[in-house]
């Protein structure tokens, strides 16, 4: 087997090489790799930059804007966009939402909401979780009774990642509680600015405001506002958790992160030495560089088998369970390369006009809250243990 990029595929590097040399804030770049806070407007700065250049939706169908690349060239779009620094798209819009209508939507929801997940009209967030309905969330309780030619909906989601910059939601509510649980459920779109809907921030371990709790107090949404039929949901919930899923094995910015962790332990000291020639943290790091190794031929070779951007459920799974993990470990082995710099972390150097005196290098600032961000990593996306259990099941018919 040739694991060889061809000539055709370098050449594309070298096209998006020199994309993302042109194009690529510096200022945007700078932050990401020292960590820093990124506000809605980089967001949307980045999201732009790439909509314009028609790279944004790399793995929609051309016909909807995104760009026909084969598998490897989205892969290698992914790993030159990390190893760039360029922040991640935020992916509930063009990685969530895109596909799900692109395979069950109407004409006019395809003809009016695509566009404006390229255009960024509409910043989009997930509606799943809800109190006691994660890990189980066929248990969601969000009820949406239909009167007439709107829905009424009632409940609360919660985890929900920057629905204070969404304009929309869409959300899994219960149509019905006869039959089995999954039976129930329908995939509705609801606009944030409705009457009724409210968002309280949760913030996390490292100080941010990155979730939130949503709450619904009879919030009329327009039936046309329903995704496929009532009831059906859950069918294409899964479909969107396996675009969600297979999007988290990352292998681009492990490879980035990779890299980032060899700089710094070429730098820092350890008696005398560079970090890098210790042998138990050169072994430490050789080891994470293996299994992203596996973890690249794998994703390739599971994409390219599935003809599509996302796996089936099961190696979806995998490939979140390896991505994940192997993302915390490159983040904990930056938290212990840096040593003391790691320790204090102060959360005003995260922001662009920080004018205090840096501790250690430039990119020590953001080193802790980005290990504790990266705790989400094995919990959200559904949680590595219930991936394991997906896997398991389905490779044995249970
Ligand atoms: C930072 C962050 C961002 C998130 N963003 C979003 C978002 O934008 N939208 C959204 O809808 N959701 C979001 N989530 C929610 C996420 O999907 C859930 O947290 C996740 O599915 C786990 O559910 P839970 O938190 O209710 O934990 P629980 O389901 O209560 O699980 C608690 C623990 O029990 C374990 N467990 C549960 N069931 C089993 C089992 N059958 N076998 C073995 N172990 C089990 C779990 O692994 C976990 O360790 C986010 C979560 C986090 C942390």
């Amino acid at each position: 087997m040739d694991l060889d990029f061809t000539m055709e595929e370098e050449q594309f590097r070298a096209e998006v090489r020199a994309f993302l040399k042109a194009k690529l804030p510096a200022r945007i770049a700078d932050k990401v790799r020292t960590g820093k806070r990124l506000t809605k407007k980089d967001h949307e700065e980045w999201h732009a930059i790439l909509h314009e250049r028609g790279w944004l939706a790399s793995h929609w169908p051309p016909e909807y804007g995104g760009p026909g690349w084969t598998t490897a060239q989205a892969h290698i779009f992914d790993e030159e966009v990390s190893l760039a620094y360029a922040p991640r798209v935020v992916p509930f819009g063009v990685s969530m939402l895109g596909p799900v209508l692109i395979k069950f939507g109407s004409s006019a929801q395809k003809k009016h909401w695509l566009p404006r997940i390229l255009d960024g009209s509409d910043w989009w967030c997930q509606g799943y979780s809800e109190p006691g309905a994660g890990s189980d969330l066929a248990s969601l309780k969000m009820s949406a009774v239909r009167q007439g030619s709107h829905y009424l909906v009632n409940g609360q989601k919660t985890w929900t990642t920057l629905a204070q910059y969404a304009d929309m939601i869409f959300c899994l509510v219960r149509t019905s509680t006869e039959g089995k649980k999954q039976a129930g459920i329908s995939f509705l779109l609801i606009d944030m600015k409705s009457p009724g809907v409210e968002v309280r921030p949760i913030i996390t371990l490292e100080g941010e405001h990155e979730v939130n709790e949503v709450f619904f107090t009879n919030v009329r949404v327009p039936v046309e506002n329903l995704v496929g039929e009532e009831n059906m949901g859950w069918t294409y919930a899964k479909y969107l958790l396996t675009y969600e899923r297979t999007s988290e094995a990352r292998v681009g910015a492990a490879t980035a992160a990779l890299s980032f962790l060899k700089q710094i332990a070429q730098t820092e000291q350890k008696g005398g030495r560079p970090l890098a020639e210790d042998p138990l943290f050169a072994a430490r790091i050789a080891r994470v560089e293996i299994d992203l190794e596996n973890m690249k031929t794998t994703n390739l070779r599971v994409l390219a088998g599935s003809g599509s951007s996302a796996a089936p459920l099961e190696l979806s799974a995998m490939l979140k369970i390896r991505g994940t993990e192997i993302r915390q470990e490159l983040a904990s082995l930056a938290r212990i390369a840096l040593g003391p710099y790691a320790q204090p972390f102060v959360s005003e150097a995260l922001d662009e006009d920080y004018q205090g005196a840096p501790i250690g290098p430039d990119y020590a600032a953001g080193i802790a809250a980005h290990y504790f961000n990266e705790r989400k990593l094995s919990i959200f996306a559904g949680s590595n243990e219930v991936q394991r259990e997906i896997i398991t099941k389905v490779s044995l018919e249970l």
